[in-house]
């Protein structure tokens, strides 16, 4: 109930005037957040590498309804990638990237062409991208643009996320060698008509979709901060003789950092998605929405306004 109500207010222009001008909202952001400049990403994703972890670094912005404002944020990951490999970062570091911010609302084409371009960047600095999977109306769209892509770019990443009622059959098609696939649970607010609503069956799920890729011939990524899936990810490792080079763990910048720690420390490739931007609005909502405990925090900010 309450991840439905926060989930409704991450697409509400007036929520996000109010959280957006609130005195402690700023502490809630760069918990989760490296930062607003490219700069920012890059001394992040520095400390990262050095500890030993891998990164994928999200530009944020979503549901981009004009064409300049997806060249804009095309342009951004051309820099960014440049600047990756100047820095000698990559291939710790790749990008992922949601098509909604490339003109996937209006342009399917352009969505294409700018997810290209970018392949093409990260091609040039030795490195990969990863497309983000966003609201359920997205997937056949997305996926689409995904095989597309891998024609030229046949490392780019997928995700699959384990709460749609499609995403066993879904892993199956993407299971096949050097087929690079994130799962995650899935963080929108979907109906029960395509979603599994309780967190049982999604967990359920999870660990269906996970059988599948650790049993198949591609190049899992679980993506979870769930100590449960987990445990079974490290005994499907073993079960399948998965090493470091066959599979990652995937966490999100500021969650669990001890957890990704001791991963990686235990031999795991384990990777950190590091959002970074002005555009932290929806991303924010999305993760209050996964922890009420984050919503002290965002209590504190609202009340601090008055
Ligand atoms: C690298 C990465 C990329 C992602 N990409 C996408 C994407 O492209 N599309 C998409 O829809 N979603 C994406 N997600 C979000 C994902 O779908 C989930 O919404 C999110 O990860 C929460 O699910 P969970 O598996 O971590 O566990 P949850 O079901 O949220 O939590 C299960 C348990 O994990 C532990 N836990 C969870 N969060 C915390 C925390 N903050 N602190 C301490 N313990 C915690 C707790 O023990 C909790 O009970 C991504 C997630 C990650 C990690």
């Amino acid at each position: 109930m309450l991840r439905s109500v926060i989930l409704a207010a991450s697409r509400s222009s007036q929520v996000e005037r109010l959280v957006a001008t609130a005195p402690y909202t700023r502490d809630v952001v760069r918990r989760f957040v490296a930062g607003a400049a490219t700069d920012d990403a890059l001394r992040a994703t520095r400390g990262l590498v050095d500890d030993g972890l891998a990164v994928t670094l999200d530009h944020l912005g979503e549901d981009t309804v004009r064409p300049e404002q997806a060249t804009a944020t095309r342009d951004e990951y051309l820099k960014l990638l440049k600047m990756l490999g100047g820095a000698g970062l990559t291939p710790a570091a790749e990008v992922s990237v949601k098509l909604s911010a490339l003109g996937q609302m209006f342009d399917e084409q352009l969505a294409y062409d700018n997810a290209r371009a970018i392949c093409a960047a990260a091609d040039a600095a030795g490195t990969t991208v990863t497309l983000d999977m966003e609201d359920h109306t997205t997937t056949d769209s997305t996926l689409e643009v995904l095989s597309r892509l891998r024609k030229d770019f046949p490392s780019t990443g997928a995700v699959l996320q384990a709460y749609l009622r499609r995403t066993e059959s879904d892993c199956r098609e993407l299971s096949s060698a050097g087929s690079r696939v994130r799962l995650c649970k899935g963080a929108y607010k979907e109906p029960e008509s395509v979603a599994y609503q309780s967190a049982r069956e999604v967990d359920k799920s999870y660990v269906r979709c996970m059988n599948i890729l650790m049993s198949g011939d591609g190049y899992p990524m679980l993506a979870t901060h769930d100590p449960r899936m987990i445990a079974i990810g490290e005994d499907r490792a073993r079960w399948f003789d998965r090493g470091p080079e066959r599979f990652e763990f995937q966490m999100l910048y500021g969650i669990r950092p001890e957890e990704q720690a001791r991963l990686a420390s235990e031999g795991y490739t384990v990777r950190t998605y590091v959002p970074y931007g002005d555009e932290w609005y929806g991303y924010l909502m999305r993760r209050l929405a996964e922890r009420p405990a984050n919503l002290v925090f965002f209590g504190r900010a609202l009340i601090s306004k008055k």
